[in-house]
């Protein structure tokens, strides 16, 4: 466990490195860097044994890490159960404060069912709330007092 997406803080990218020595180094089996190289991580031309520069190793890792990110999107909220992110049932939302700077969103997933939630600051609530209907808890100010215009994006 953990060894699934290596962390590319670990690269030095002024080094070349060997199949083996990036095994060694992300703590992955040598198949599984071959298996990179297959996919498109670049290799120095030409060269016994087969070296990769720090610099396009570590630019590989990131890219990768970015893909199994899956960020959610404005209007979307991110089930576990279904692993994806996605708009929540009825586009309903209630909002949670837990302090100041942070809360979170509550959510039904329309495939399973299951509850979703998503952490956000308030002040961004605007930035992210997409179609989503948000239902904020008593006593709480009405987000938007900011100074912001009203966001009535019916424009996606
Ligand atoms: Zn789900």
């Amino acid at each position: 466990m953990g060894k699934r997406h290596p962390n590319p803080r670990l690269v030095k990218i002024h080094r070349n490195y060997t199949v083996e020595e990036v095994a060694l180094l992300l703590g992955v089996h040598k198949n599984t860097v071959r298996k990179w190289i297959k996919q498109g991580l670049p290799t120095i031309d030409d060269r016994r044994p087969m070296l990769i520069l720090g610099r396009d190793l570590y630019a590989f890792l990131q890219a990768k890490r970015a893909k199994n990110k899956r960020p959610c999107k404005p209007g979307e909220m991110y089930c576990l159960r279904c692993r994806t992110p996605k708009p929540p049932a009825e586009n309903m939302v209630e909002y949670q404060p837990t302090t100041e700077t942070l809360g979170n969103l509550f959510g039904i997933c329309p495939d399973c069912g299951a509850g979703m939630n998503r952490r956000v600051n308030p002040a961004k609530l605007e930035q992210i709330r997409g179609q989503m209907d948000i239902t904020m808890p008593q006593g709480v100010r009405r987000i938007g007092d900011s100074g912001h215009p009203s966001v009535n994006s019916d424009s996606r």
